[in-house]
């Protein structure tokens, strides 16, 4: 680490003189008006290199550690606006939540968090992945610590923001509950806490940050064209990918992710202990509401249950649940979907074409980026893989980490609606230890009609 960092001077620029103030008998129309147009006036809507005072804060993706690398500096903010090293905002898709606090005047667009107490409850040591360039393209490998990082900015008056936390917390899940009061966990005091079935749990919350030119390697493209569907897809929110070629970090409006870690979160790293590990995408209406077409929420208490397990025997559990709702397409594709097939006679030969008819692709997670999270905990290994997708696997195996065992979800837990799902997803290559059906087999896989339903309305 080096010895000192300079902290690149903080020029505090004046902020543009409001308006007289509004008369309280004025339209709220002409109070609109004039709004637009005092802060139209000093509306910047991009940035280029060359630009009179743009420059950026040095930020060097892949450095040795924190501040050789640098902080990510993102706010607008009349102060920030020529200093920033990256574009989009903090929060994920939370940033438009943002957006809108600040339009309504709940929020002042100056506003500086007082973070004290906030560091994390356990202290993850540093990987090698974390200061190299292309492990982690999706995430900064130090945005959980910038207190300690970058307490020099914060303390000059920076808008810095963690984009990762760690807490630690209580989880009750009515699988382990039962689990439990079947004598099939154990309460021991340490991972279960409770007879009622309460989990200790460390937990760590992650928003996306992206380095272009690694996430362009990942998926096989120029950085060029990456950034120029990123501009045009977004309805051109964000000019600087096109205007700004110097700057390479990028946070995305899109969601993150959640490590759920079961035992010593030191234990995570530990090469000499046993790993069992899921990756759980969302999928709202089962994790949650538990609708029975799908096999998410029974394979999520599985998961749990088994990392539970694992951890309990001296090892180590993780759950990542991803947001990436119906297969990273959404909710509505994923219920325009769901009366297609219902419509169509649901059967497992046209269960991903149903999905392709009306979204193009059959499946838009691309897991390419998904391992990033394995590099930061430094997992080099996974003992028992609680997962049968075949994309999962090959990510995580394209990134050096060994999978040992792969275990599908038990046949029991199958909700007999699920069966055109889970079914369709073994014959296209999902991995099983059970049967796999041919495609002729496939079209006798039917899911429950919508019948019953209509005659009730009718
Ligand atoms: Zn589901």
């Amino acid at each position: 680490m080096p010895e000192s960092v300079e902290i690149p001077p903080f020029t505090a620029v004046p902020e543009a003189k409001p308006a007289d103030a509004s008369s309280p008998l004025e339209s709220p129309k002409s109070q609109f008006s004039k709004h637009i147009l005092v802060n139209s006036n000093a509306l910047q809507l991009t940035t280029y290199p060359g630009l009179n005072g743009v420059d950026p804060v040095p930020l060097q993706w892949g450095a040795a550690d924190a501040k050789s690398r640098g902080p990510i500096v993102v706010s607008r903010n009349s102060s920030q606006l020529k200093r920033r090293n990256a574009m989009g905002a903090h929060g994920g898709s939370y940033s438009i939540y943002n957006a809108l606090a600040i339009a309504a005047g709940d929020l002042p667009k100056d506003f500086k968090p007082d973070f004290r107490n906030t560091e994390p409850t356990f202290q993850f040591p540093q990987q090698p992945a974390w200061s190299d360039r292309m492990k982690i393209v999706s995430l900064d490998p130090f945005g959980h610590d910038i207190i300690k990082n970058f307490k020099e900015y914060l303390d000059v008056g920076w808008d810095l923001r963690p984009t990762m936390a760690v807490t630690r917390a209580n989880m009750r899940l009515a699988e382990i509950e039962k689990a439990v009061s079947e004598g099939k966990l154990e309460v021991d005091g340490s991972v279960i806490v409770g007879k009622n079935g309460d989990v200790k749990v460390t937990k760590v919350a992650v928003e996306p940050v992206w380095y272009l030119p690694g996430v362009a390697e990942r998926f096989g493209v120029d950085e060029g064209t990456l950034r120029r569907m990123l501009f045009e897809h977004t309805g051109g929110s964000y000019p600087e990918l096109i205007t700004r070629p110097d700057l390479k970090v990028f946070l995305p409006p899109i969601g993150g992710l959640t490590v759920y870690i079961f035992g010593p979160p030191e234990r995570v790293a530990d090469e000499n202990v046993k790993l069992a590990l899921r990756i759980h995408d969302e999928c709202n209406g089962s994790d949650v509401f538990q609708s029975d077409i799908c096999t998410c929420r029974p394979y999520l208490a599985f998961g749990v249950q088994e990392a539970i397990k694992e951890a309990q025997n001296g090892g180590s559990g993780v759950v990542i649940y991803f947001r990436k709702e119906g297969r990273a397409l959404g909710e509505v594709v994923k219920y325009l979907v769901y009366n297609a097939r219902k419509r169509g006679g649901d059967t497992a030969d046209k269960y991903f074409e149903r999905t392709e008819n009306i979204a193009g692709v059959r499946d838009m997670r691309f897991q390419a980026l998904m391992p990033d999270i394995l590099h930061w905990l430094g997992i080099k290994k996974i003992d028992r893989m609680l997962s049968m997708s075949n994309m999962k696997h090959d990510a995580i195996v394209a990134q050096g980490i060994k999978i040992i065992e792969r275990i599908p979800i038990p046949e029991e837990m199958i909700p007999q609606d699920s069966r055109v799902e889970i079914d369709a997803k073994i014959n296209a290559g999902y991995f099983t230890t059970g049967k796999k059906y041919t495609t002729e087999e496939l079209a006798q896989v039917k899911g429950r009609g919508w019948e019953k339903w209509e005659d009730v309305t009718h």
